[in-house]
């Protein structure tokens, strides 16, 4: 089976009651990008890659499409073996990892609808049918953040992620006691997640006065060389997320015991092949992660489903969803949504979603 025609569509996802607050961004809408490939028998596949704006990573909207333009003529002809199609890649194109994931992403649903399977079927197989979620509140102030983490709590979110950084740390201490005081007890887990925010100062200080409130401080400081040096002076666990760029990092990091587990983006470590070798080298060291992407909508959200359906349930952290944030489907029938803090595995052959008819308009590029 082989790539005949590939296109790329640009599509605007509006941020629901935005915008957004990160450390380091403000996110009012994003620029998603989708894939579409057809195969020779006719069968599509959709993949998409959505950078949440341009300071989150190195990565952005435009850059995207610009390295699936300079990959595209290369790729028609290409088999739909997930492997062989990233070498392929790599040979046309250096890095750019969350550009190609958006073409590893529509070979496996292509490859799915094919077969008559499940992309989790493909990935390894589903240890369960409905995943763990987690919510991630914006930078906030303790009351409103406290307030977010009981009604996630009681709509049975198992997990709360609590954004931190960019003001003085004293707030972000004092939003993760009040949580605290709202959750403990109750089962769900906490993270507090830096996004690459804090001085390796203020990560010592929030983990210096906290040391009776179990989260674990994801990304906390800008660099894995910052962490390295307070690492033996936390008292909580650490994750690597934005840093997390690539299989090799992974295993220097995990290897050196720098961190405790993940948050991992399935678009930022160039797609769900990728992201297979990166659940089983976190299995092989008992690290939990989760499956993630930053943002963009159903095709993104059905590929992070599925990846997660096959990562053992002791190391789930779960399966973190624009969904709740962006406005509307591309599929209305069998779009992703998070109910009672769990995601479904859809049903159908692929990733299960399939756009609409015309809904991201004329594509802005073709190959084939
Ligand atoms: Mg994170």
């Amino acid at each position: 089976m082989k790539i005949k025609e590939l296109h790329i569509y640009a599509h605007q996802l509006p941020v629901k009651n935005g915008p957004y607050r990160m450390a380091n961004a403000l996110v009012h809408a994003l620029d998603t990008t989708l894939v579409k490939i057809v195969t020779e028998t006719g069968t599509v596949g959709w993949g998409e890659t959505c950078p949440v704006g341009p300071t989150y990573a190195p990565a952005h909207a435009l850059g995207a499409r610009a390295a699936l333009a300079e990959m595209g003529q290369g790729l028609i002809g290409a088999a739909l073996h997930p492997v062989m199609l990233r070498r392929r890649m790599d040979g046309l194109l250096n890095g750019h990892r969350y550009a190609k994931a958006a073409v590893d992403i529509a070979a496996h649903d292509a490859l799915g609808k094919a077969y008559g399977v499940r992309v989790a079927d493909l990935l390894g197989g589903v240890a369960a049918e409905r995943m763990p979620s987690y919510y991630a509140s914006g930078v906030g102030e303790p009351d409103e953040i406290a307030r977010i983490a009981a009604e996630k709590m009681a709509e049975g979110y198992p997990r709360m992620q609590v954004k931190i950084g960019g003001r003085p740390v004293e707030v972000d201490i004092a939003v993760l006691r009040k949580v605290w005081e709202v959750i403990k007890g109750s089962g769900m887990r906490l993270a507090a997640d830096g996004n690459r925010g804090l001085p390796t100062r203020d990560a010592l200080r929030l983990s210096r006065e906290c040391p009776d409130i179990p989260f674990i401080m994801e990304q906390p400081c800008n660099t894995i060389e910052e962490l390295a040096a307070i690492r033996g002076q936390l008292h909580h666990g650490v994750y690597l997320d934005e840093n997390g760029d690539d299989l090799a990092t992974v295993v220097r990091v995990a290897g050196q015991g720098l961190v405790d587990g993940f948050g991992m983006k399935v678009t930022r470590i160039g797609g769900l092949q990728q992201m297979a070798a990166f659940r089983d080298i976190c299995e092989a060291r008992s690290m939990p992660h989760t499956c993630d992407d930053a943002w963009g909508g159903d095709i993104i959200h059905a590929a992070c489903t599925h990846i997660g359906a096959t990562v053992s349930p002791r190391l789930n952290e779960g399966v973190w969803l624009a969904a709740p944030y962006v406005e509307g489907h591309y599929d209305r029938t069998n779009g992703i949504d998070i109910v009672g803090g769990h995601i479904k595995l859809p049903e159908g052959p692929g990733l299960g979603v399939i756009p609409e008819d015309g809904i991201f308009g004329n594509p802005v590029l073709s190959f084939g």
